[in-house]
């Protein structure tokens, strides 16, 4: 029989400022085997994230922030597939990043080999590159490539900011336990896609 425990209380705060010369968009493996009915791991909340992420991208288009995304890339013989099967070939339809939210010029695509973003990936570099301290992590799933490419943020000392209904979880359980890892351990701020505005320059910028 399952076991019952309490589960700690997310604070999802209802107003965040962010400054877009210093903050990027981090788009994590929103990719057709993820979120696609058809995909080779669909999650029943993939298509649900798709709006979210969008309206974070257009807002992240409209203020001229970086753009990065992580796209989940495995080749013949990837020991990833021993645990999940075959997923993310490079190439594939499945590999290819939803058609919703495809990449514009001066964005960025990461292939990534694992579940965090910045192993074996130049993310950081061009992260380091534009002064950039501040990221809004998004995608799927919420506890394993969105949470381990946010707590390696962490690490490196990057502001986390998780909207969580752009962000796709297995289950309610994995959702409250990598949610509150990240508040919790790396300081993460959880709110909501709507939330999120840019900070108007302050008075004395104003030519
Ligand atoms: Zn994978």
């Amino acid at each position: 029989m399952a076991k019952l425990i309490e589960a700690p209380e997310l604070e999802i705060k209802d107003h965040v400022e962010v400054d877009p010369h210093h903050t990027a968009l981090i788009i994590v493996d929103v990719q057709n085997d993820f979120v696609h009915p058809k995909g080779a791991l669909f999650g029943e909340e993939g298509p649900r994230i798709i709006e979210p992420c969008k309206r974070l991208l257009q807002m992240a288009r409209e203020h001229g922030m970086f753009v990065a995304y992580t796209q989940d890339t495995h080749y013949e013989g990837d020991p990833e597939w021993a645990i999940w099967g075959e997923h993310c070939r490079k190439g594939t339809w499945g590999w290819e990043i939803a058609s919703e939210l495809q990449p514009q010029e001066g964005e960025r695509v990461f292939e990534k080999v694992r579940y965090d973003g910045f192993y074996g990936t130049g993310l950081d570099h061009e992260l380091r590159l534009r002064n950039i301290d501040t990221l809004i992590i998004c995608g799927t799933v919420a506890n394993i490539c969105v949470h381990y490419t946010a707590a390696s943020a962490g690490l490196r000392w990057y502001k986390i900011i998780h909207p969580v209904d752009a962000i796709a979880a297995l289950s309610e359980f994995d959702r409250i336990a990598a949610f509150h890892q990240a508040s919790w351990l790396f300081g993460a701020t959880l709110t909501r896609s709507e939330n999120i505005r840019v900070a108007l320059p302050r008075p004395e910028q104003v030519s």
